[in-house]
């Protein structure tokens, strides 16, 4: 009998693992199709200065327009452009249409955007990056890179040139989900970093874990100390705010300052913001 069970359950789990394959590269194709035809497109979340509730930046995240599937979001579709080679093309291509449509707006806005572990292996990352800052005609100042700290130490001396390439040529680059991975104090001052984000799993929980306030309140001083400044992710409620006043840290976004929405999306958080954010367009900004 449990033999018999154990037969069907393998065959059960074998369908099972045959269906989410037959899906897999089901979306992998429809992928390739999407990013010819223009079907990924940015979404933008902002990121202020939590002491005046200036907007600082913009981080660009990709949102899939998919034909019969509706919105997807990043977790449906970024894990299988990595594993297909697709995400190289995907971000550039997300990251061309955020630089062109965001180049004539305010003009001390950022436009943070993420790079994934596997584009950091690419050894022509920088020159990609490049070769769409001078199609789009968008200022090195106002681009920031974002890269996963747990990605860095695969081959940790071609994402030291790829970072130095693209600091050279006036970018900036942050360490995004710093707390996930494994960098030692050393090897973090001897990364040449402009900024570190606390990853978001510590700021969400931090108000009822101690545990997680503690480690954005190190993370926090690790920034003071190294002359670094900090981004908080993941501020879902004024209670996390409010913690994260306390503790000095001067950046932040999330759900609580405002969702990632489409540029037109963007126009009208901006207004509802108040006198508190900065007007869009160059035309309209004050001094
Ligand atoms: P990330 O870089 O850590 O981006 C922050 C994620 O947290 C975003 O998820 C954002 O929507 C979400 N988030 C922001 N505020 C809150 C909050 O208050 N609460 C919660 N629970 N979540 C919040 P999203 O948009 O699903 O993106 C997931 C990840 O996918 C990003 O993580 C980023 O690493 C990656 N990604 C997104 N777009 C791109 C892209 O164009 N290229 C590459 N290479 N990676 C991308
Ligand atoms: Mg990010
Ligand atoms: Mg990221
Ligand atoms: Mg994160």
């Amino acid at each position: 009998e449990a033999k018999r069970r154990g037969r069907n359950h393998a065959v059960i789990f074998d369908r099972q693992m045959e269906e989410e394959l037959r899906q897999r590269s089901e979306l992998e194709a429809d992928m390739r199709v999407g990013i010819r035809t223009g079907q990924f497109m940015p979404y933008y979340q902002p990121q202020i200065d939590l002491l005046s509730g200036k907007l600082h930046g913009l981080e660009v995240l990709a949102r899939w327009v998919h034909p019969t599937k509706g919105l997807l979001e990043p977790t449906e579709f970024i894990p299988i452009a990595e594993a297909s080679g697709l995400i190289s093309d995907l971000s550039l291509d997300v990251m061309r249409q955020a630089l062109a449509e965001a180049k004539d707006w305010e003009s001390e806005l950022m436009l943070a955007v993420n790079v994934s572990p596997v584009q950091l292996k690419d050894p022509l990352l920088a020159q990609r990056v490049i070769k769409v800052l001078i199609e789009t005609g968008f200022a090195p100042q106002r681009l920031e890179l974002e890269i996963t700290e747990s990605s860095l130490f695969d081959n940790l001396d071609l994402a030291l040139t790829t970072i130095e390439s693209l600091k050279n040529y006036g970018i900036t680059v942050s360490l995004d989900d710093f707390g996930t991975g494994y960098s030692s104090l050393t090897q973090l001052q001897a990364l040449p970093f402009d900024r570190i984000k606390i990853d978001r799993s510590f700021v969400t929980s931090m108000v009822d874990n101690d545990e997680s306030a503690a480690i954005v309140s190190s993370i926090l001083n690790l920034g003071a100390s190294l002359g670094l400044p900090v981004t908080a992710e993941g501020i879902e409620t004024p209670a996390i705010k409010h913690a994260l006043s306390i503790l000095g840290c001067a950046q932040g976004q999330g759900w609580l300052i405002g969702r990632p929405v489409p540029a037109a999306g963007l126009k009208d958080f901006l207004n509802r913001a108040g006198p508190a954010a900065q007007p869009l367009h160059a035309g309209e900004a004050a001094a």
